[in-house]
């Protein structure tokens, strides 16, 4: 089984924090180059004061190439896969961008909708359709988008993020059912509770008393490291996922299937 990503060139949205920069420097450990599209490239992370790029460069001998790009618009998203040229061609497309907030369903406006759309469910579809155009006029490649445990299930409080992710989901499929015949396959990953700024800043769950009980139900018994994620990434991204297609990927340390 191999992991290896040599020759790869991938484009990861929303890079510059939390699973996306995990992600990249998992990719380049294994050998790929890397795009980071992100709005600006320092990282959320208060303790964390390099960019994604600096640590691809200490730590791995691959390169990485910081884009601004906002992923609601899409001629953002297809100058970011255009700067995937420079190493070759994209031949992996992360689509991890996203945001996240809580709602009272009845005072949603139609602003607030909209906008947590444009990033979470636009900016993947035009983030997977500027991939695909590349990667059929190359050798094919594959498309991972990062949907949730909450594109699996409805969760009261969390209406547009659900639908949004849940839309993550069956786009996911759908591609996998195009693209498949023309080399393309596309992968969906379904995180649980992961210890990023979302988690902890957006929406804190992480080290609230509410959070210390929310554990109870997941059978691992701690939350989820941004690496946990960047390796089924890996997988799906390599060789070794080779056959795997239309898929969706948990890692939420055995929540959604036991609760
Ligand atoms: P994060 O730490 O907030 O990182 C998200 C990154 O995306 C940030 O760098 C952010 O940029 C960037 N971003 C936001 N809006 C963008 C836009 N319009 N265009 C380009 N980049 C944008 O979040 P995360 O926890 O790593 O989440 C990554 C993905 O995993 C998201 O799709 C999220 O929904 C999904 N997910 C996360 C969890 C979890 O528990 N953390 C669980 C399930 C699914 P700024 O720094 O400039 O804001």
């Amino acid at each position: 089984m191999s992991l290896a990503l040599e020759d790869q060139t991938a484009v990861v949205t929303g890079g510059s924090s939390g699973i996306g920069r995990a992600i990249s420097v998992a990719f380049a450990a294994e050998g790929a180059d890397v795009v980071v599209a992100d709005l600006q490239e320092e990282s959320r992370d208060p303790d964390e004061h390099r960019t994604t790029a600096a640590v691809v460069a200490e730590e791995t001998d691959q390169s990485a190439r910081f884009v601004k790009c906002d992923v609601s618009d899409p001629d953002q998203t297809r100058a970011a896969v255009e700067a995937a040229e420079a190493f070759g061609g994209v031949t992996c497309m992360v689509n991890n961008a996203g945001i996240f907030h809580g709602e009272e369903f009845t005072e949603v406006t139609e602003d607030q909708f909209q906008t947590l759309i444009d990033v979470n469910l636009k900016g993947t579809f035009f983030g997977a359709q500027a991939a695909a155009s590349a990667m059929i006029d190359g050798d094919g490649g594959t498309i991972i988008n990062l949907s949730s445990v909450a594109g699996l299930r409805g969760s009261a409080g969390y209406a547009t993020y659900c639908a949004s992710k849940g839309g993550v989901r069956l786009l996911t499929y759908s591609l996998a059912a195009e693209l498949g015949p023309q080399g393309v396959r596309v992968n969906a990953i379904h995180p649980g509770i992961i210890d990023t700024a979302m988690t902890t800043e957006d929406v804190p769950i992480i080290g609230t008393d509410a959070g210390d009980e929310y554990m109870q139900a997941v059978p691992s018994r701690r939350w989820g490291d941004p690496g946990d994620v960047a390796d089924a990434a890996v997988y799906l991204a390599s060789d070794a996922g080779d056959y795997v297609n239309g898929e969706s990927l948990t890692v939420d340390g055995g929540m959604t299937n036991t609760t």
